[in-house]
């Protein structure tokens, strides 16, 4: 819920009835006093130097590796996340939080000569003042950080609007970060579109995670008022397979990017190319590879899919395989979670909902092609271009095929899941908007150059 009067409510997805935690929606207002209050604190932030800065986010890398089994713990509770990648989610969350405690240090601006005539320029990166972000619930502690330790490195004050859904998550974490910096420097708003309209309407810089249809919204309302602004969003990534690859491998690596925590991954497989004499063979081993997956308890360390993230999303999922007579899954298991089957599905009618449109759940189309120029030709023939694995033994035939391959990111034998986040992280198309996140690239986008001429 949404409005100012209404309540936030998150709810276990392996057991609805377990309310993780119910609090008033704050409204707009409140987010418009909140970015004011950071908007106050933050010139002591940037002006208390850059060792002050280091050492609270690196106390903040501390303080969440101090809490890792509480706060993997409350992932698995209110998003579902299986145990074993809530863990590995809270793990990286600190490493992304000391990778940035470096970041102070680092020169924020060169000199050089004029380009005539005595004197000197001076370039300098300044922070913009207040960024908000806006995050989905689905890397509850990841995003928002890989989002805020850079801001915060640069020198901006921080309100983060976490989805509703992940609001205990936010909360935490908030808890924990705020005890490492200053009053006001780093604040957490709940809420749903009032509050993350509310944000976008007054933050001096804006980044978002989420999906396409508010994503591009955010960004045309952000760029209006002459905000900075980038821009995360959907993906309908490809798995391309080639007929040299390694069946079992390949198999597994896009089981496990299908159906990991039930393919809620702006990263996750959901399209299976198979090129040529790779088809029958791929098809016996992925539908295998699928079956074997354990669904179940995210509790449990052995689970790789949990429930889906409400009732809407599990029956989005179903009604993607309806009528499409699945290879694998295509079933809903018992249980008072949302839970659904890891599916693969093939013959999958041109224009179907599959082939368009994210679905986020735990579902690929299984599509043949002639060569590799007809698989990189399919792969771009969506809206969206996140990343795209490819399969192969023959990496330098490959490589050179894949040159018109319309994606931010391509992972060559790997699974289409998993970040650096050390090098820059986005999309081509309908993925992303806007300078790309994570690395040395995010602190740029929360700092802007200015030229200082320095005359004899
Ligand atoms: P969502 O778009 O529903 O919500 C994202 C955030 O936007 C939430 O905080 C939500 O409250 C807020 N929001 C909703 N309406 C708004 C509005 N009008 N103005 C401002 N903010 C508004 O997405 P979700 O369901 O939370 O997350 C799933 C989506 O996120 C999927 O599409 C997935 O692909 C995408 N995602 C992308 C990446 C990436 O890096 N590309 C990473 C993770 C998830």
């Amino acid at each position: 819920m949404t409005d100012a009067d209404s309540l936030i409510t998150s709810r276990n997805p392996a057991d609805p009835t377990d309310v993780v935690l119910q609090v008033p929606a704050p409204g707009a207002f409140a987010v418009a006093d909140a970015v004011e209050r950071a908007r106050a604190a933050q010139p002591d932030w940037l002006l208390g130097g850059a060792a002050a800065r280091s050492t609270a986010l690196g106390a903040v890398a501390d303080a969440i590796d101090a809490a890792a089994a509480d706060l993997a713990a409350l992932a698995v509770r209110e998003v579902g996340k299986p145990l074993a990648e809530a863990r590995a989610e809270v793990a990286r969350t600190a490493a992304i939080w000391r990778y940035y405690a470096q970041a102070p240090y680092e020169p924020v601006g060169a000199v050089h000569e004029t380009a005539m005539g005595p004197g000197l320029l001076l370039t300098r990166r300044r922070p913009h003042g207040v960024a908000g972000l806006i995050t989905p619930w689905n890397f509850p502690f990841a995003i928002p950080s890989w989002k805020a330790a850079p801001a915060l490195a640069a020198g901006n004050a921080v309100v983060l609007k976490p989805a509703p859904e992940a609001t205990a998550c936010a909360q935490r974490l908030a808890e924990i970060v705020q005890q490492a910096l200053p009053d006001e420097v780093f604040t957490v708003m709940p809420g749903g579109a009032t509050e993350g309209d509310a944000l976008v309407s007054s933050a001096d810089v804006l980044s978002f995670t989420g999906s396409t249809a508010v994503g591009q919204a955010v960004a045309r309302a952000a760029t209006e008022r002459g905000a900075p602004v980038q821009a995360e969003m959907g993906g309908l990534n490809a798995a391309i397979v080639l007929p040299d690859a390694g069946i079992e491998q390949a198999a597994a690596h896009i089981a496990a990017s299908i159906a990991g925590y039930a393919g809620q991954k702006c990263t996750a497989t959901s399209r299976v190319i198979a090129v040529g004499a790779a088809l029958d063979p791929l098809r016996e081993a992925l539908s295998e590879a699928l079956r074997a997956v354990p669904v179940g308890d995210p509790a449990e360390a052995t689970t790789v899919s949990g429930p889906l993230i409400n009732g809407r999303a599990r029956d989005q999922v179903s009604e993607a395989w309806h009528g499409l007579g699945a290879l694998a899954g295509g079933t809903v298991p018992d249980g008072p979670g949302w839970y659904a089957a890891p599916t693969l599905v093939e013959k999958v009618p041109t224009g179907h909902r599959l082939l368009r449109e994210e679905v986020f759940g735990p579902i690929a189309a299984l599509l043949p092609a002639d060569d590799l120029a007809h698989a990189v030709r399919l792969t771009n023939s969506v809206p969206y271009g996140l990343v795209t694995s490819v399969h192969t033994t023959e990496l330098d035939a490959a490589l050179r095929g894949l040159d018109r391959l319309d994606t931010g990111m391509i992972r060559i034998n790997a699974p289409s899941t998993g970040v650096d986040f050390h090098l820059p992280f986005g999309g081509a198309k309908a993925s992303s908007q806007g300078p790309r996140e994570q690395g040395r690239a995010a602190l740029e986008f929360y700092t802007s150059s200015q030229t200082y001429t320095l005359s004899p």
